[in-house]
């Protein structure tokens, strides 16, 4: 039995956290063989990233003046990369997330289902890999690694789509697409559902949101790489005013930092430029407990007994009010202020270091891949 002793859990108040078989066992007060002492720390749900390129990792802070249509023309064809360095680039990417707190993430897969699934499995956390349609029936959950079908979407080939859809329905998996222009989803209008899961949607008209909402569709914003790539205009507002829950997603750490604080921090200050009604510390939500859903997870992104014991310790707080917390925590934490991260009951860092990998070490792995690409 493990437990977290003395933080200040996240909408509950000091109290300590009961950790048994991976999942949380109780909130209240508990003594056990093993404590983490959190006093001075607050205690909350790992963050869930619902959209994630992971391969691209090693590529990092190479696309600040890319457009999504140089990216895509120029960069993704030499993003074809030999399985050792697809694993590694994936196993980086994975470690990257879970330091900065991130304790699910959706990876949109590319093309090497085995390496990029052991690199997962290997790195500790939480994912669902977005498979290619072509390798969907033969992928079998590993660990905590479940899988979503990834399609281009609507856009590209409406046949396709629908193809990819009827399989994974035929699966039981969930189907994860990008869609960025007006009437896609219109076009998939008698068919959504909680398993469809879209990304972006900036082009989307208000009536495709509110489509979206009803049927409960999962909607994640990239507000960084939206902004920073001329998709348009972010809709996280305009989600939310249709009805919807929005998630957020680091999409790619090639213009965006690996973490959520800042995909949460700047969808606040976009809405806030325009106005929008919107309290900071709803933000957590979208990258938690909605994100969790967005993506099919439902025992993730919230601390109660029973969910799995998915949890972020963060330090730099405890000198706030507990209302004040959330608000706090959105609008200014970051990667230097989480402290300790558990991934299914299991530490994988503690004190501010990962417990099973070294970063630096994996950054120096792929360092050529950027390297040669970049050249
Ligand atoms: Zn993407």
């Amino acid at each position: 039995m493990l437990v977290i002793k003395g933080g200040h859990v996240l909408g509950v108040g000091v109290a300590d956290v009961l950790i048994s078989d991976g999942a949380i066992a109780g909130i209240g007060s508990f003594s056990g063989s093993d404590e983490i002492a959190a006093d001075g720390l607050v205690v909350l749900p790992g963050f869930v990233d619902t959209h994630r390129h992971l391969v691209q990792s090693p590529m990092r802070g190479s696309g600040a003046d890319l457009s999504l249509g140089t990216f895509l023309s120029d960069v993704l064809p030499r993003l074809v990369l030999p399985p050792a360095e697809m694993r590694a680039a994936v196993l980086l990417g994975a470690v990257e997330a879970l330091h900065a707190g991130v304790t699910t993430v959706l990876d949109w897969g590319h093309g090497s289902l085995d390496v990029e699934v052991e690199a997962l499995h290997e790195s500790g956390i939480r994912a669902v890999y977005g498979v290619s349609p072509a390798d969907a029936p033969r992928f079998t959950p590993v660990g905590l690694v479940s899988a979503a079908v990834a399609s281009f979407g609507p856009a590209l080939s409406i046949e396709d789509n629908l193809r990819d859809i009827e399989l994974a329905r035929s699966l039981g998996l969930s189907t994860t697409m990008h869609v960025t222009e007006a009437g896609s989803v219109a076009r998939l209008a008698g068919l959504l559902g909680p398993d469809l899961h879209f990304v972006h949607g900036n082009a989307c008209t208000d009536d495709e949101l509110r489509l979206l909402a009803a049927a409960g569709c999962g909607l994640t914003v990239t507000p960084p790489v939206e902004s920073m790539m001329g998709h348009g205009s972010p809709v996280y507002g305009r989600f939310v005013a249709a009805g919807g829950t929005p998630a957020l997603g680091v999409d790619v750490v090639i213009n965006s930092t690996a973490d959520m604080f800042e995909q949460m921090r700047a969808a606040l200050w976009l809405e806030r430029l325009r106005g929008f009604p919107l309290s900071a510390g709803s933000l957590l939500q979208s990258a938690g407990v909605d994100g969790a859903r967005a993506i099919g997870l439902s025992n993730v992104g919230s601390l109660e007994v029973g969910q799995r014991a998915d949890i972020v310790l963060l330090s730099g707080f405890s000198h706030l009010p507990p209302d004040l917390l959330p608000g706090g925590i959105v609008s200014t934490a970051g990667v230097a202020d989480v402290h300790t991260v558990l991934v299914d009951g299991r530490v994988v860092k503690r004190d501010g270091v990962l417990v099973d990998h070294d970063l630096a070490s994996l950054r120096a792995a792929v360092e050529g891949i950027a390297r040669r690409i970049l050249a």
